[in-house]
């Protein structure tokens, strides 16, 4: 039984056929490290922001294209590919900028869709547009949003509000892209009821798909310096697949779920280490969702009247 709709399943219904994601490093910066915004980055960006590191090598998009094409149709025959433009904050800059990575994406061979991550307070509606007339069938903006309590997005230093997000994604939506958000479960400071308000928080907006991920310490980061010194801990696999299961009972029913955990590369993981086990997180997951007979959007509902019912007791007590 399928608890939660996968996003490997409505590429496979929207495309008939598997859709593989290829990572592309475009040489993007991100103004949250340029000093544009602030010089160090979020807590646990690492210096590769998320990113395969190419682009800095010279490789130009179309190679890095082509390089991934060629290993994943030995493994993956038939299927075609979504060209996904990762490292550090992809609209950053001026439009031309923009403008020129996505010509060196025009007419890749077997390219089916588009995505494309980056910050909320980095879109406009030229950038909206100029993504929105790349010509694929889909294309998808990766939009971090990590939480909606503004306490939080303070102690991690991401620099944005959780209003940007909201607002970068109805400007997406309403150019036709498809909105992806991304969280994170286990930020310092929150407990399952912080992320669950998260979720409640994407459920409202016109987002189409989220990715989950565990916080994860990175070497060279401000959270590896705050875990050495004891004052963040992980969570630990089961209480992660935990959280993740409830939220998935909590999410709207038409979300795309596109990951379930983060994927650290070995050399760059202090803590936990269980996030280099990505099946058994994922199979843990799975384990609980049965369990417990949990599905995707099962407690939307009464998310739904938990809110009506705060609404109207605001209403009431004149709030
Ligand atoms: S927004 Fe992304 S790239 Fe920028 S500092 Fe935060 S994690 Fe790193």
């Amino acid at each position: 039984m399928n608890r939660y709709n996968k996003l490997s399943h409505y590429w496979k219904h929207v495309f008939g056929t598997r859709i593989q994601k290829i990572p592309l490093d475009a040489g993007f910066d991100c103004p949250n490290r340029d000093g544009g915004i602030s010089g160090s980055g979020c807590i646990f960006c690492n210096t590769r922001g998320s990113g395969t590191g190419l682009g800095c090598s010279g490789m130009s998009l179309q190679d890095q294209y082509l390089y991934w094409k060629s290993r994943l149709e030995i493994r993956y025959k038939g299927c075609r590919f979504a060209a996904y433009l990762q490292s550090f904050s992809n609209t950053y800059g001026p439009l031309s900028k923009l403008e020129h990575a996505l010509e060196q994406l025009m007419d890749l061979p077997e390219l089916a869709a588009l995505c494309v991550g980056t910050r909320p307070d980095c879109l406009d509606p030229h950038k909206a547009g100029k993504l929105a007339g790349f010509p694929v069938r889909e294309t998808w903006l990766e939009l971090g949003l990590q939480s909606s309590d503004e306490g939080t997005l303070c102690l991690i230093n991401r620099g944005h509000t959780a209003d940007d997000f909201a607002r970068a994604c109805r400007l997406a939506s309403a150019h036709g892209l498809r909105v992806c958000a991304h969280v994170i479960a286990g930020l310092p400071g929150e407990d399952l009821n912080n992320f669950l308000r998260t979720i409640d928080f994407i459920n409202r907006l016109p987002v189409h798909g989220i990715k989950f991920h565990n916080l994860y310490v990175c070497r060279h980061t401000t959270l590896a310096v705050w875990w050495s010194q004891g004052r963040y801990t992980p969570l630990s696999l089961r209480e992660y697949s935990c959280w993740i299961a409830a939220a998935i009972g909590c999410l709207r029913p038409d979300i795309t779920v596109h990951r379930l955990t983060g994927d650290p590369s070995g050399d760059e993981l202090l803590a936990p280490l269980w996030a280099r086990g990505k099946n058994t997180v994922i199979s843990t997951i799975h384990e609980i969702l049965e369990t417990r007979d949990l599905r995707q959007g099962m407690n939307y509902q009464t998310t739904k009247s938990r809110e009506n019912l705060s609404l109207a007791h605001q209403a009431s007590s004149g709030i």
